[in-house]
């Protein structure tokens, strides 16, 4: 029985490790969850799935939430002390680490520290700190099991040889709901049509990613970090069927790719039962109808962000701090309404140029720049 902690439950990555955990009550428990503030819908969870702790990280919630609502065996903890006090519990073998943006890096951080492994959806832990990262996951023996759909693809399709017989880590990108369009027409695009995903259904922040493509930046640099490849062996190419998720290229010209029709549970599956597999709960490729699959390159115009991705994947250091807070505060500027579409990249650029590099920083560095980051985010101008 494996016993995991699942981080941020109350969102997309969340509600489905719990519909995995459903389908596998024989082989996971859930020992733990953490929310930031969705505590009713927190409450609903430990009903169902009657964990030893949960956890909400907004202590200001603390004075008014009905503990009666909770399973009476889950005690209820606040604020990031009792995130440590999860992820570090000594039955928790793994730990799902699904809280979004930069948020995320703390716990999975303690998590590690503690030598859990980690099944990782917070791509932001990655790129704000990916090399410390793996160096304390291999200083604490940890494995490292990528969520991410494309991620999940390359550490599966990576399984068919050797690494040095890696040429190109290829990464499929859905294009997002503006594909296709070119970048003046997307100087004029709504939020609405902005969060309108054709093929995911994600939180918010995520959508407009992918909107941007700043997801795919993100992934870029996810993947050099994660798998150790430099930026020069990582592509991107488009797939709006998002069935393919990505590939791997070996240096005779062989191609391995690993396909599932668009649902998240499959990767958060994979990464709980690896190296094992188990039954799928996911939809399966219907092989008796036919289909087809497009590809296309990228339009770099009129995606800017991707240009960004792999800039800071060569360069390192200081810079995936500064584009991921940047963006984070970019994306809630233009869903306030107060940035049109179009800025967001170009935000990225100014402050990430603005930004004094360093090639090696420390963590603490990296959360000191975070914040200067954050502050010069949300007092930009045109
Ligand atoms: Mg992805």
């Amino acid at each position: 029985m494996k016993q995991i902690a699942v981080l941020g439950s109350t969102g997309s990555i969340g509600t489905s490790t719990l519909d995995v955990a459903d389908a596998h009550q024989d082989r996971l428990k859930i020992f733990g969850l953490a929310a930031r503030s969705s505590w009713e819908q927190l409450a609903e969870q430990t009903h169902r799935c009657q964990p030893a702790i949960a956890v909400l990280t907004d202590e200001s919630l603390s004075g008014s939430v009905d503990h009666s609502r909770f399973h009476p065996d889950t005690k209820l903890v606040f604020g990031a002390e009792g995130i440590e006090q999860l992820v570090t519990a000594a039955d928790v073998d793994m730990v799902v680490s699904g809280i979004v943006g930069a948020a995320g890096l703390q716990g999975t951080w303690k998590a590690i520290e503690a030598g859990k492994d980690i099944a990782l959806a917070n791509k932001e832990t990655m790129v704000v700190a990916g090399p410390l990262i793996m160096q304390l996951a291999k200083a604490n023996n940890c494995r490292l099991i990528p969520v991410d759909s494309e991620h999940s693809a390359l550490f599966q399709a990576m399984l068919c040889g050797r690494r040095e017989e890696i040429k190109t880590l290829i990464l499929t990108a859905s294009g997002g709901p503006f594909r296709g369009k070119t970048a003046k027409e997307l100087e004029s695009v709504t939020r609405e049509a902005a969060l309108n995903h054709p093929t995911w259904e994600m939180g918010p922040k995520i959508t407009i990613d992918s909107a941007t493509m700043m997801n795919k930046a993100l992934e870029v640099i996810e993947a050099r970090w994660l798998f150790d490849f430099p930026a020069e062996k990582i592509d991107v190419v488009i797939h709006p069927q998002s069935v393919i998720h990505s590939f791997v290229e070996y240096v005779d010209g062989s191609v391995m790719a690993q396909l599932s029709p668009p649902d998240m549970k499959l990767p958060i599956q994979y990464a709980l039962s690896y190296p094992e597999r188990w039954e799928g709960v996911s939809p399966r490729m219907n092989w008796k109808s036919g289909f087809q699959f497009d590809f296309e390159t990228p339009d770099r115009e009129a995606f800017p962000a991707l240009d960004l991705g792999f800039e800071v994947a060569e360069r390192g250091g200081t810079c995936g701090t500064v584009l991921n807070a940047a963006n984070e505060v970019a994306v809630e500027r233009f869903l306030a309404g107060e940035l049109e579409f179009c800025h967001i990249s170009r935000l990225c650029r100014d402050i990430l140029e603005s930004h004094d590099y360093h090639p090696s920083p420390s963590l603490e560095e990296l959360l000191t720049l975070d914040e200067w980051t954050r502050k010069e985010t949300y007092s930009w101008k045109l």
